[in-house]
């Protein structure tokens, strides 16, 4: 039986991610606050956030600074947009400490209101700067299964998840993906990591060398697949596709969405995985997701051909109402102010140890195949037999079973695409929260487990 607030969310939202017919039945949580890790519900029931929203709120719940940098904000100047060179403090200055963070050189900062944007933006100004160089046919952008990068028509054509394709008519054209760098999944029996690493960029390789390099634009890659299944790559793999991507002149986007600002223990997650990226895509823990904001990190050759075609065509032609919006870049500016004056990034690195100890440690739970950790985020794969590593039907949706009943102990984690239930909480959880997080965990998968037989 709905509750009354629950029958009028079904009868007027659109839940994204979300199975509309059977959501019209058991209706949607109501989330009432939140306070550090903790969540409410409208009947005042506690839940431990164990996904940090969407991968996002990386100081969790209730941080009055940030809320009082948006209100200062707001009374001071809560709108002037960024177009025919107007401009703002906070965007000037949140572009400057974005450059000061950069970890591969930076030249300028575009605003976006969200990753989906930021890998959109990527895109065209790829197929922009290759214009402006006289290289016309040099489009294709090349992603891989399993990546996540969004869901307009380009970032979800980048993903490479068919439920963001099938029915939606995507991916759009000139968009392919390469085999995911999913060891668990698609090593050959006896490879070593090392050598999983030089087959998958040979693969890339060939399928450039089989679209024709002079028609391959761009690579693009998160550091850890997050929504995928939280994929971690093996630690050759990045130096070995660039230096593919370096022979055939593919430009590199990094898309940081989820790692960056310090998921991974490092301020970005390249820099945890030796990955050097061209330019690259910020969103979600910029602000702490406080605010909508994101951010495409450009190198100077890609700013030297937009100013050639600025001059050419008279005008950048891009841009969003809210790009670089000025409560939104406050509410960021003071979320960098914080990670760096509260030491976040080490914290974080203090953390990783435990965290990392009690999620391997779940490996010897019956319904763990894999569990898969970088810094502070983990990829728990469930299987029907852990020796042949055969999964369950996908219509049984064990993942979903286990995130139900930790839902029910009090936990929030997701179900992602390949039966994996993910974790991905604030920065700001303490050590006892982090065991606190696993014993829930525990308890619903032991209750999945009783459930299934
Ligand atoms: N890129 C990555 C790696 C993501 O995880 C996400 C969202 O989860 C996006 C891009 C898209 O970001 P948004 O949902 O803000 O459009």
């Amino acid at each position: 039986m709905l509750t009354n607030m629950q029958a009028r969310d079904v009868e007027t939202l659109v839940h994204p991610y979300t199975n509309l017919e059977a959501i019209r039945s058991t209706g949607p949580l109501i989330l009432e606050r939140g306070q550090g890790v903790w969540l409410h519900d409208s009947d005042g029931k506690a839940y431990l956030e164990g996904m940090a929203g969407l991968w996002c709120t990386a100081l969790g719940y209730g941080n009055e600074e940030l809320v009082e940098a948006a209100s200062e904000q707001m009374r001071k100047l809560p709108f002037t947009h960024i177009f025919g060179g107007k401009s703002h403090d906070p965007a000037i200055e949140l572009a400057e400490k974005l450059k000061e963070m950069a970890p591969v050189p930076i030249s300028k900062v575009f605003f976006t209101c969200s990753g989906s944007e930021a890998n959109d933006t990527q895109m065209k100004l790829v197929w922009y700067m290759n214009n402006a160089l006289g290289r016309p046919r040099k489009k294709k952008i090349i992603s891989r299964m399993r990546a996540y990068h969004g869901v307009t028509i380009a970032s979800a054509s980048l993903t490479g998840l068919a439920g963001n394709h099938n029915d939606f008519d995507l991916p759009i054209a000139g968009v392919r993906h390469t085999t995911a760098p999913h060891y668990y999944r698609l090593a050959e029996p006896g490879e070593s990591e090392e050598d999983f690493a030089t087959r998958l960029a040979a693969d890339l390789e060939a399928l450039i060398l089989a679209e024709g390099p002079e028609t391959v634009a761009a690579f693009i890659a998160e550091p850890v697949m997050g929504a995928g299944g939280v994929i971690v790559p093996p630690k050759t793999y990045f130096p070995k596709i660039e230096a593919v991507l370096k022979k055939y002149d593919v430009f590199f986007i990094g898309d940081e969405v989820i790692c960056g600002f310090g998921r991974l223990g490092t301020p970005f997650g390249c820099q945890a995985l030796d990955m050097k990226p061209n330019a690259i895509s910020v969103a979600k823990a910029l602000s702490s997701a406080y605010q909508p904001i994101g951010a495409v990190m450009i190198p100077e050759e890609m700013y030297q051909a937009m100013l050639e075609e600025s001059r050419k065509l008279g005008s950048f032609g891009h841009g969003f109402t809210y790009s670089g919006h000025p409560v939104a870049a406050a509410v960021a500016l003071k979320t960098l102010e914080i990670y760096e004056r509260e030491s976040i990034f080490e914290r974080v690195r203090a953390k990783i140890p435990q965290f990392a100890a009690r999620c391997a440690a779940l490996e010897d739970h019956p319904l763990v195949g894999e569990a898969r950790q970088a810094g502070l985020v983990a990829g728990i794969e469930i299987v029907a037999d852990k020796k042949t590593r055969h999964q369950f039907d996908p219509k049984l949706g064990f993942a979903a079973k286990v995130v139900a009943f930790a839902q029910d102990e009090g936990l929030i984690v997701r179900s992602v695409f390949g039966d994996a239930v993910t974790i991905c909480p604030p920065l700001v959880i303490s050590p006892a929260e982090i065991d606190e997080l696993f014993d829930r965990l525990t308890r619903a998968l032991d209750r999945t487990l009783d459930w299934a037989t």
